[in-house]
């Protein structure tokens, strides 16, 4: 069917069916492209690619739709994007590190900006987030407001930086053309540089497990990665020495307990029991099945 797009990663267009169209008019609401928000489990079809096993839907929403769609997102994180950005910036660590240039690092759906104070204590310069949410942009201090940029990545949101660092997390997912994405970043990056994605990796045990009741299943997301499909996807840009590794989410009690699949009733009980319990807020690092994939720009 020509209606349908080719695989976003390989371009081929043969596939096996993995799950079927579930929405519900009526719960597409303003928190349904909102980061971090309870899972609604709706979802686009999805096919699984058989050339390079990346999991994504053939008929997605259009460009301008998402674009409004996430101009408009209700902002829901604080906290929790906090820790992400924690999690996020031990895992980089090593990877900065071995890194030799310090000019522009770009963090691409950036929210609220947690990640940029942690690369700008890294030497790099400027720092840029960008984001397409005014809301998240709005909610963030006003010295990490002044590091982000409102909009889609594009080339001419960079207007001519040297760009030693490119990350993205958690955002793949919702591009129409993850494709074109790590191009455009191969290419502003300077030689040597280096581009850090994070990704749900749908192969994961946890995800495996619970089907399509994972919170992975999202009716967001465009496509869903394996660590070939990501390896692939930064190959075919361009990027070598190419590491990929699982990684740690530390978060509080009381949010792991908002993205299981629990009725709603119940979750209220557990959450008020850990709440008199006073374990809440504890902090607890979990593998729940996200990757991070590192990839450099050969000199
Ligand atoms: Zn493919």
């Amino acid at each position: 069917m020509s209606q349908e797009r080719a695989c976003p990663v390989c371009h081929s267009r043969s596939y096996a069916r993995f799950a079927d169209e579930r929405i519900d008019p009526a719960r597409v609401g303003a928190l349904t492209y909102a980061s971090r928000k309870p899972p609604e489990f709706m979802c686009l079809r999805l096919v699984r690619c058989l050339g390079c096993d990346l999991v994504y839907a053939p008929t997605p929403p259009a460009e301008d739709f998402l674009q409004a769609a996430y101009s408009e997102a209700d902002f829901d994180s604080g906290p929790e994007a906090l820790a992400a950005a924690h999690t996020y910036a031990a895992a980089l660590g090593p990877h900065v590190q071995a890194l030799a240039g310090r000019n522009a690092a770009v963090d691409v759906g950036a929210g609220s900006g947690p990640l940029l104070p942690y690369l700008q204590a890294q030497g790099f310069a400027p720092v840029i987030g960008i984001e397409p949410s005014r809301a998240a942009i709005e909610a963030a201090p006003p010295a990490t407001r002044a590091m982000l940029r409102e909009g889609m990545f594009s080339a001419a949101l960079l207007d001519g930086e040297q760009v030693s660092l490119i990350t993205s997390f958690m955002t793949l997912e919702h591009m129409r053309d993850p494709g074109t994405f790590v191009a455009t970043a191969h290419g502003l990056l300077e030689a040597g540089g280096a581009i850090a994605v994070v990704v749900h990796d749908w192969r994961a045990p946890l995800n495996r497990l619970l089907g399509l009741r994972s919170p992975i299943i999202d009716v967001e997301h465009m496509q869903l990665f394996s660590p070939r499909a990501l390896r692939e996807l930064l190959q075919r840009a361009g990027f070598e020495r190419i590491a990929l590794q699982p990684i740690r989410n530390a978060y509080p009690l009381r949010y792991w307990l908002r993205l299981t699949p629990l009725p709603a009733g119940a979750k209220g009980l557990l959450l008020r029991l850990l709440e008199r319990l006073g374990l809440a807020d504890r902090q607890v690092a979990l593998k729940v099945g996200n990757m991070l994939a590192v990839g450099v720009k050969p000199r």
